[in-house]
């Protein structure tokens, strides 16, 4: 059996490194990436709350975090949960590891243009030249896209500050204490020690704006941030990174004859919450395990359409009314653990539960979710 894996990304190495962990004999796996995104400068934080296959590749471990919403401050507990992170050079170390005690692992450097059906399998076109496997994970094309429903937009800055100015034990999820007239905002802090942090501004915004004046209020924004509300006098961004990411509560068709679409073009960014690096291990896991056991990679959990009501009814309300975003979770962390909320946005909660956890919430996403029923 031949695979290819277009795109060496989060996405494309999860899957390599699952599919190396299956005792099966697989036969051979080829990584195609063209190195357009470096790894390298690649991070992910996420939570989890169980043993994960790539755990040897978190570099920071946090078990809870501090919110400002509403006016107020909380440190919420993470319970069953970790908050982790990940650099990419040590996710890919990782994979290198893994994938070459397998042996059946070839990482080739090219640039994929087009993907086809070619008889039982699938043709990849790299730099020109056809490469035929029977089974192609695509991280790179993708399909026809899913309407956005907002866009995540987030700029961020490297700080080192010249005094102690963080607590590098409590990253800070969100901080709303920013404008919120254009787009629903909060800041998030994640600490590398008391004088080092990325420090980010990040909006649920109702379109793509790559606009000079938004970049300008984002930059502004970090300036005020650290100096008006951490006041941190003295302090040398380095690294600045931004991107902008299509949110979609919409099902995403992923299959194509043998080519599976994986990672972001797969609709694994969750549209509530930006995040995708669980999404994208609990994926590989599943389809490598569809893949040795049954013979295809198809045989993949579906996400239950309550959680996408949810998702779409959120991503309503703040794209047309911003504040509510700080209502909604100042409502949803305004208890000492996180655990429920976390449980919640897994897609891993009971009816029962979701239940107790939304009740309270501003009335307008209730409108919002009943119009989605409708
Ligand atoms: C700046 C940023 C920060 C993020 N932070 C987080 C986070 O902290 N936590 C979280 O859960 N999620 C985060 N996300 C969301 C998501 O987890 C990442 O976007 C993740 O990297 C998606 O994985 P992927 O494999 O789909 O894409 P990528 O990781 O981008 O992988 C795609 C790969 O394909 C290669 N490539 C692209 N085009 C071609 C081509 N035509 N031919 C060959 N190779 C190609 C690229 O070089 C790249 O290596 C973030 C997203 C962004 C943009």
């Amino acid at each position: 059996m031949r695979i290819l894996i277009a795109g060496g990304g989060l996405s494309g190495l999860s899957l390599a490194a699952h599919l190396a962990a299956r005792p099966e004999p697989l036969g051979s796996i080829t990584v195609v990436d063209d190195a357009s995104r470096p790894i390298t400068q690649a991070g992910w934080a996420s939570w989890s709350d169980s043993p994960g296959l790539l755990d040897v590749a978190v570099s920071r471990t946090f078990d809870r975090f501090r919110v400002h919403v509403g006016g107020r401050e909380r440190i919420v507990d993470l319970g069953a949960y970790r908050y982790r992170f990940v650099r990419g050079d040590d996710f890919a170390a990782a994979v290198g590891r893994m994938t070459s005690r397998h042996g059946g692992f070839t990482f080739h450097s090219g640039h994929v243009s087009d993907i086809r059906q070619a008889g039982q399998g699938a043709e990849v076109l790299v730099d020109g030249e056809a490469m035929y496997a029977n089974w192609v994970f695509d991280s790179v094309l993708g399909l026809e896209p899913p309407r956005a429903d907002a866009w995540l937009i987030f700029r961020g800055w490297h700080v080192r500050t010249a005094a102690p100015a963080f607590d590098p034990a409590i990253p800070t999820l969100f901080d709303f204490r920013t404008a919120q007239s254009r787009a629903a905002s909060f800041l998030y802090v994640l600490p590398r020690g008391p004088q080092e942090a990325l420090v980010e501004h990040t909006s649920f915004a109702s379109t793509r704006s790559h606009g000079v004046a938004y970049v300008k209020e984002q930059r502004y924004a970090l300036g005020e941030y650290l100096s008006g509300v951490l006041g941190i006098r003295d302090c040398t961004v380095g690294r600045e990174e931004s991107g902008s990411l299509p949110l979609s509560a919409h099902a995403v068709d992923r299959r194509r004859g043998s080519v599976l679409t994986i990672g972001t073009k797969a609709g694994m960014v969750k549209a509530s919450t930006g995040y995708a690096f669980e999404r994208i291990q609990t994926d590989s896991a599943a389809i490598a395990r569809s893949l040795a056991t049954l013979g295809h990679p198809f045989d993949l959990p579906k996400s239950p359409h309550r959680y996408r009501v949810f998702d779409a009814a959120l991503l309503d309300v703040i794209t047309r009314d911003p504040a509510q975003l700080e209502r909604v979770f100042a409502t949803l962390f305004d208890r000492s653990s996180a655990e429920p909320v976390l449980r919640f946005l897994d897609e891993a909660s009971s009816v029962a539960q979701e239940g107790r956890l939304l009740a309270g919430l501003p009335p307008s996403l209730y409108r919002a979710v009943a119009r989605r029923h409708r």
